[in-house]
């Protein structure tokens, strides 16, 4: 059988066949011919209308998936055509080409994009043959098309957040679609100030953005701002994880600052490798971090006291009824506030008590029936969003490391390929 039989079941061209093909051992390489048909018109790659042939290009060679092992090229010499609309010589547009000109097939830039969803462009780049541009091509072709024809209509909720990424020094705004059924990365913007997220909704559009219901967030001042002024008819809820956060930065660093008290006054190391301990939720330690953690609740430790308050707080998340988890709220800070030695804590407190509003906002979207909106979803998309950057290394520009989240997590519309290579 030959190749072009093959080709011609998955991969026609109309006005195009394929001609001979010649095995090039030294190179492992398989070239196939490609011709127009007889009596075809070249297409005008400026306004895509037909013309007349002028002239004939050197053969170009265009990269097609690999197989066996064999590099597989299509030799081609591309026609310059009298364009009658353009009134001007024009190369000719071809269809198997990404973008119409490049050197990368359609078929093999579907290849290369779909093992970047896993690996590394470097790595996808080594196991295909190809290099790491053309990796970047193949995965900006289907991004751009992706984005292009997405559809950003009803959209209920989103939620955002903030990336860090070039060793911490830098900061992205992620914002994402958290409806259930349908999650996805929605728009990225630099940094993380007001400016920023504005971006956001002016992308988004006046229509779009009235029709927004819940908004998750953290509780970083710029995006509250921007959420309040932009999209005021939301129910702003603040993630319950990044509240979870707060509470264990602050029981740390009580057990630090107790730590060193300690040493100060020459008393034991009680809490000498404690430190996992106290971060774990009680539940979850194992048998020996549970008996270690009896004997050390015994002990009169600020570091305790710190412990068992946040722990109480998870109580806060069982309630349903905005007024009593309210009740509950205020409560539980009045206790911190009182604990002169706790003073970690209680600046968590003055935050939560500055927010009170917000973080009662989680039960009436619980109460309206979306309660699962503040349970880690943003959090969710954000650690696939942290993986796919860790991959990335080789990331040459903020271009492409936006473009292999949108990859990533965009879940974007792909180009339409009438046989599926892989
Ligand atoms: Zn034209």
């Amino acid at each position: 059988m030959h190749l072009r039989t093959l080709l011609n079941a998955v991969y026609r061209h109309k006005g195009f066949v394929y001609g001979n093909e010649t095995l090039n051992d030294q190179q492992n390489c398989v070239r196939i011919d490609v011709r127009p048909r007889k009596r075809s018109r070249p297409i005008c790659s400026q306004c895509g209308s037909a013309g007349p042939t002028y002239d004939y290009l050197p053969v170009r060679e265009f990269t097609m998936i690999p197989i066996w092992g064999l590099t597989v090229l299509f030799v081609y010499a591309m026609r310059r055509v009298s364009c009658p609309h353009c009134k001007r010589v024009v190369v000719e547009q071809v269809p198997w080409s990404v973008g119409g000109k490049s050197r990368l097939t359609t078929a093999f830039a579907h290849h290369l994009s779909s093992w970047a969803r896993l690996l590394s462009w470097k790595e996808v780049g080594r196991r295909c043959g190809a290099c790491w541009d053309s990796v970047a091509q193949a995965v900006e072709w289907v991004v751009t098309y992706g984005l292009k024809h997405r559809c950003l209509d009803h959209i209920s909720a989103i939620g955002v957040d903030e990336i860090q990424y070039k060793k911490g020094h830098k900061y992205l705004t992620l914002v994402y679609q958290i409806d259930a059924g349908s999650r996805r990365l929605l728009w990225i913007g630099k940094e993380r100030t007001q400016a920023t997220f504005h971006g956001f909704f002016d992308m988004l559009g006046q229509a779009r953005t009235e029709a927004i219901r819940f908004v998750c967030s953290d509780m970083w001042r710029a995006y509250l701002n921007v959420i309040a002024q932009r999209a005021p008819q939301a129910l702003n809820i603040l993630d319950r994880f990044h509240i979870a956060q707060k509470l264990s930065e602050a029981v740390d660093q009580t057990r630090r600052d107790e730590v060193s008290r300690l040493r100060e006054q020459g008393q034991p190391a009680y809490l000498k490798k404690s430190r996992w301990l106290w971060l774990r939720r009680s539940e979850n330690l194992s048998r020996s971090g549970r008996s270690r953690m009896r004997d050390l609740l015994r002990i009169n430790l600020t570091t305790v006291k710190a412990y068992l308050l946040k722990e109480s707080f998870d109580r806060l998340w069982h309630y349903t009824s905005p007024v009593w988890a309210g009740k509950f709220l205020d409560r539980w800070c009045r206790d911190v506030m009182r604990h002169r030695s706790l003073p970690n804590l209680k600046k968590v407190a003055r935050t939560l008590r500055s927010h009170r509003e917000l973080i009662l906002n989680y039960f009436r979207a619980k109460q309206s029936g979306h309660g699962t909106f503040s349970s880690g979803v943003v959090e969710g998309c954000n650690n696939k969003a942290k993986l796919c950057i860790r991959k990335s290394y080789g990331f040459r520009s903020d271009k492409y490391r936006e473009m292999a989240l949108f990859h990533g997590l965009g879940n974007l519309p792909e180009p339409e390929e009438t046989h599926r290579f892989a």
